[in-house]
C-alpha cells in the first residue's frame, strides 16, 4: 500500500540522513532511541492530540475521550506518556472531503485531527483542559506544530498537500503552539515531532534549523506501535497487529525495547478507528512483565542522553553530567563518538553552555542566506572564516570567558584535531572553583601523552566536567 512504502521509503532516508549527519555538534539533537541503561526503560509518544472524541473500538469506555482513556491506562501502570500535541487543524478550511474510509491522505491539502469538519474536538486551542489533565499527571507535551502542516513540499507526496515553506512560517507555526501551551498552561515544550516526520523546508533549511531556533531537541521514535495505520479490514486484527509484534520482539529479546522510543496515535486512524485504546494495555502489560518502566522522553534522555554511549562505557557519568547540565555535546544524531579525536571548535563548543548559543539566535551562523547584522564578534576575521563557521559563537563565548586568546585563534583552524598541550591549556583556562582540582582535570588529558599527540573526545569531556563542574 502506497502509504507504508512511503513510510518505508522516509524511514529509509532517514536512516541514511542519520549516517550522513554528525560532524558539528549541535544544541538540537535527534532523539531516536538512547543507549540501554541496566534496568530497563523506554518511552512511548503519542501523535496529534488532543482528541476529545470517544474511542471507537471493543472496549467500552463510555464518552470518555479518547486522550483521557489513553491517560487513564498510563496512569494505570504507572507509565508516563509523551503527548506530541498540535494547536489545531480548525483554519485548514477550505479543503476538500476525503473519500469515506480513505487508506491515504494524500488527496487532501490538510490533514484534520480528529477529522474533517470535526477540527474543534481536537487541538490544544479547543481542548487545552485535556492537556492540562496530562500534565496534572505528570506526562509530557510535545509541540506537533500550530496547524499540523506539512514543513516543506515533498513532490514524492503530492502537488496539492499544503506546506509552511519557508523557515519563518515554520518558527511562526511552533512559536503559535509553543506560546498557547506557555500562557495558557504555564508549561514549555522541549520537544518537537515535524508533522508526518517531514524535515524538509525552503532554502535548504530543515526542521533542525527551526528546532534550534525554538531550542528543542528533535522527537523521534524508534519503534513504531503502528496505531495510525488503516485496517486491514477486521478491528481485532488491527489491534492485535499492533500488540503480538512487540510481545513477540520481547519474547525474542526481553531487552528489545529498552531504550527505545515507541510511537503511537493519540486520534483515530484513517478507518476512524482507535485501535491504540484496546491495544495499549496488553502493550503496557508486556512491557511491565519484562521489566519495563515507560517514562516520558525528557526522562528518559536524562537518564541516558546519547544513543551510541553506554551506561558501560568510560566518560558516561562525566558526559551525561555536562549535557545534562546544558553543554553542547552530541551531535545531530545523538552520537558521542567518544573515540572520535576532538577538534579544536569541538573542544571549545563542548564548553560552550546550549542557553547561551541559543540565546544568541543561532540561525545567524547556521545560514548566510538569511537576512540578519552581524554583532561586533563575528566580525573579526580569521583565517578559517569564522564568521561563517558553525561554532563561531561558541568561539565568541570561549573569547569573553577568557578560555581562548585571540592571537592564538587566528593560528589555529577550528577544524584541525586539538593537540595534547592545546587541550591542557584549555583546561588550564577553564577551571573554575569546584570540587575537583586542577591535576584532577587534566588527569585523563595526561594519561593520554604517552601513547598519542590528539585527545578523545571521551577524555575531553571527562577532564571539562572535572573542570566546570
Ligand atoms: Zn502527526
Amino acid at each position: 500500500m502506497l502509504q507504508d512504502i512511503l513510510h518505508k521509503v522516509n524511514t529509509r532516508v532517514k536512516k541514511y540522513k542519520k549516517i550522513k549527519a554528525g560532524h558539528y555538534l549541535s544544541p538540537c539533537r535527534r532523539i531516536e532511541k538512547v543507549a540501554p541503561l541496566e534496568d530497563r526503560y523506554c518511552a512511548m509518544t503519542f501523535d496529534d492530540g488532543p482528541c476529545a472524541m470517544p474511542h471507537k473500538g471493543n472496549n467500552n469506555f463510555g464518552d470518555k475521550e479518547l486522550t483521557l482513556v489513553l491517560m487513564d491506562i498510563l496512569n494505570k501502570y504507572d507509565a508516563k506518556g509523551t503527548f506530541n500535541h498540535i494547536g489545531t487543524t480548525q483554519y485548514n478550511y477550505p479543503d476538500d472531503k476525503p473519500a469515506k474510509n480513505t487508506k491515504t491522505w494524500i488527496n487532501n491539502i490538510h490533514d484534520h485531527y480528529p477529522f474533517f469538519k470535526y477540527d474543534e474536538f481536537g487541538g490544544i486551542i479547543n481542548q487545552s483542559w485535556i492537556t492540562q489533565r496530562l500534565i496534572n499527571s505528570g506526562h509530557e507535551i510535545a509541540n506537533h506544530g500550530g496547524q499540523h502542516i506539512i514543513f516543506g513540499k515533498v513532490n514524492l507526496i503530492s502537488n496539492k498537500r499544503a506546506y509552511l515553506g519557508t523557515l519563518k512560517n515554520v518558527v511562526q507555526d511552533l512559536v503559535f503552539f509553543h506560546n498557547m501551551l506557555y500562557k495558557d498552561l504555564g508549561y514549555s515544550a522541549k520537544l518537537s515531532k515535524p508533522p508526518h516526520y517531514i524535515d524538509k523546508i525552503n532554502n535548504k533549511n530543515t526542521s533542525y534549523d527551526a528546532y534550534n531556533v525554538m531550542g528543542y531537541n528533535y522527537l523521534a521514535e524508534s519503534y513504531d506501535g503502528g496505531g495510525w495505520k488503516s485496517s486491514c479490514g477486521d478491528y481485532t486484527k488491527d489491534v492485535e497487529d499492533m500488540v503480538n509484534p512487540l510481545v513477540k520482539a520481547l519474547k525474542d529479546n526481553p531487552n528489545a525495547l529498552n531504550g527505545q522510543i515507541i510511537s503511537q496515535k493519540d486520534g483515530y486512524n484513517m478507518n476512524r478507528q482507535s485501535p491504540i485504546a484496546d491495544a495499549l494495555e496488553p502493550q503496557l502489560k508486556a512491557l511491565k512483565e519484562n521489566g519495563y518502566k515507560v517514562i516520558t522522553v525528557s526522562e528518559l534522555i536524562k537518564l541516558s542522553p546519547f544513543e551510541d554511549l553506554s551506561y558501560k562505557d568510560s566518560g558516561f557519568k562525566e558526559a551525561r553530567a555536562l549535557i545534562n547540565a546544558g553543554y553542547i555535546c552530541a551531535y545531530p544524531n545523538n552520537t558521542f563518538q567518544g573515540e572520535r579525536y576532538v577538534t579544536f571548535g569541538e573542544m571549545i563548543t563542548m564548553a560552550c553552555p546550549r542557553d547561551i548559543y541559543l540565546s544568541i539566535t543561532p540561525i545567524k551562523l547556521r545560514r548566510k542566506d538569511i537576512e540578519y547584522k552581524y554583532d561586533d564578534v563575528v566580525k573579526i576575521k580569521l583565517n578559517n572564516n569564522l564568521e561563517s563557521h558553525k561554532y563561531a559563537y561558541n568561539v565568541k563565548y570561549a573569547l569573553n570567558m577568557g578560555y581562548i586568546e585571540m592571537d592564538y585563534l587566528n593560528k589555529t583552524k577550528l577544524d584541525a584535531l586539538a593537540s595534547y598541550q592545546e587541550a591542557k591549556d584549555f583546561i588550564r583556562a577553564i577551571k573554575v572553583d569546584n570540587e575537583y582540582t586542577l591535576s584532577d582535570a587534566l588527569e585523563t588529558i595526561n594519561q593520554c601523552e604517552d601513547s598519542r599527540v590528539n585527545i578523545d573526545r571521551t577524555s575531553m569531556a571527562v577532564a571539562i566536567k572535572r573542570a566546570l563542574l
